[in-house]
């Protein structure tokens, strides 16, 4: 039976990713609940790598984990612990269950073992060690056998864990068999490696995916036979995608990486994430503070929730609009060297950063802003799209010409370019539209941009004035 950590304990909270890969945005809301809930009751947040699988762990895939915590801010209060460091702790606690007469020596041979495996598949049964070495006496073991050490596991009773999403989960221990702690090679089982770090690192609640479930029972029988107290758990329902599938990349992005250099931000992602699974009222879009006073863990659902890749792009679009027009810039600027190849200087970031607040307007991804920016930072000669080929006719180009002059004399203020506008539309007889999309297409080389009083302010007298001469004395 989990008992109730006592309320004195400061709550330590971890992240226990496995450094195969990437980091999946489903590890990334479990980082997410485990920061909140932390940081809620004023504890401690920390980051286990869980690098044992040394085939599988690549020092680059830990590098991404960090990268993309860093990135989302939920950087751990304590330096990472490597579980890979920690094999001889692991040995040293499954050497005293073996000393307590908790866990034996096994020497099944892999032969034996196959052989309980394929009675049990022939009988359709799940695979289970039958305890052949339970009570044997090890004296009986074959010469030079190194022997695995196998948990001794109650037989009898039931396994129950008050889980703080699932509620109470049990199971008979009969249907549990004798896990094996420390391979014969020495090595520490995942099992048993996650249940003597998470008790070394003090942590009070363990909030993981409920995929780790059966996993549960398992290691709580390990935290009885040592006599520890284990913690809290809270088992949080997986991410699926809108198919009611396990979500992967067939369904969209996966990767936190793969969402930052789609242009999403990290607090947008952050929102969603939370209100994936998480509800307080109808409280939609949250801040990291306003996150904090609120999250707890009676707030997550238990049912599987699904990526709704449109409601995270509406998502972004409201932080995008909040986000300071400063840091959009520097984005913006950072995307148009790496992707447009394009060297923008002090004069395109002036620009960008004066356009800021109407370019954002329009966006819903930094990918999109750094499009719909692109212009201010090209040289001469602009490309120009099918659209506004089509729109530069000769008259165009004509009006333009005319319309120049007009322009230049005015202070180029967004509000003096506006009056010499409407005042050359009014006299010549033209809709403002009629002036507005030509020039448009001259100044930016597409027909789509914020107001076009906004845009000529931004790109500043002399290069709107060079542009237009550009396509009206050609
Ligand atoms: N390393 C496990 C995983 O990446 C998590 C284990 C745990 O949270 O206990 O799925």
């Amino acid at each position: 039976m989990t008992e109730k950590t006592p309320a004195s304990m400061p709550i330590r909270t971890r992240f226990a990713p496995s450094p195969t890969g990437l980091l999946h945005i489903g590890g990334a809301r479990t980082a997410l609940f485990n920061y909140l809930f932390a940081r809620h009751h004023g504890g401690a947040f920390l980051l286990r790598i869980e690098d044992t699988d040394r085939a599988r762990s690549t020092p680059e895939a830990t590098e991404v984990i960090l990268r993309g915590l860093e990135w989302l801010a939920l950087t751990p209060d304590e330096a990472p612990v490597y579980q890979s460091t920690r094999e001889a702790r692991h040995a040293e606690v499954a050497l005293a269950l073996l000393d307590q007469g908790r866990a034996y020596r096994c020497f099944a041979t892999r032969e034996e073992l196959d052989q309980m495996r394929a009675e049990a598949a022939a009988a359709g049964r799940p695979p289970r060690y039958d305890g052949r070495w339970r009570d044997r006496d090890p004296a009986e073991a074959p010469p030079g056998a190194k022997p695995a050490i196998r948990l001794r596991a109650p037989q009898e009773g039931v396994t129950e864990v008050d889980d703080l999403v699932q509620g109470s989960v049990r199971v008979a221990n009969a249907e549990l068999d004798d896990m094996i702690i420390l391979r014969s090679d020495g090595t520490p089982t995942y099992l048993h490696a996650v249940v003597v770090d998470d008790h070394d690192m003090g942590i009070t609640h363990v909030i993981r995916g409920d995929d780790h479930l059966t996993n549960t029972f398992r290691q709580v029988q390990i935290y009885h036979a040592m006599g520890w107290e284990p913690p809290r758990f809270a088992h949080i329902p997986l991410i699926h995608g809108a198919d009611g599938a396990k979500l992967s990349k067939r369904h969209g992005a996966v990767s936190v990486l793969e969402f930052e250099r789609e242009g999403f931000l990290p607090e947008a992602l952050c929102n969603y994430l939370l209100r994936l699974g998480w509800g307080h009222g109808d409280a939609e879009i949250l801040s990291r503070d306003e996150a904090i006073a609120l999250f707890d863990l009676d707030g997550v659902g238990r049912a599987a929730s699904r990526m709704d890749y449109a409601k995270l792009t509406h998502l972004n679009g409201v932080w995008l609009r909040a986000a300071d027009d400063a840091r959009l810039t520097r984005d913006v600027l950072a995307r148009l060297a790496e992707n447009s190849h394009l060297t923008p200087d002090a004069v395109a970031e002036q620009r960008i950063l004066m356009l800021m607040p109407a370019l954002k307007e329009r966006a819903k991804t930094l990918f999109d802003l750094a499009q719909s920016a692109a212009f201010l930072a090209r040289p001469r000669p602009l490309p120009f799209d099918t659209k506004a080929t089509l729109l530069l006719t000769p008259e165009a180009r004509a009006m333009l010409a005319s319309l120049a002059p007009r322009l230049e004399a005015t202070d180029f203020t967004v509000a003096g370019l506006d009056a010499a506008l409407r005042a050359f539309a009014e006299e010549t007889g033209r809709k403002l539209g009629q002036v507005a999309q030509p020039l448009r297409a001259a100044l930016t080389g597409s027909t789509t941009s914020p107001p076009i009083d906004a845009t000529l302010a931004a790109l500043g007298r002399a290069e709107s004035l060079a542009r237009i001469a550009a396509v009206s004395e050609s």
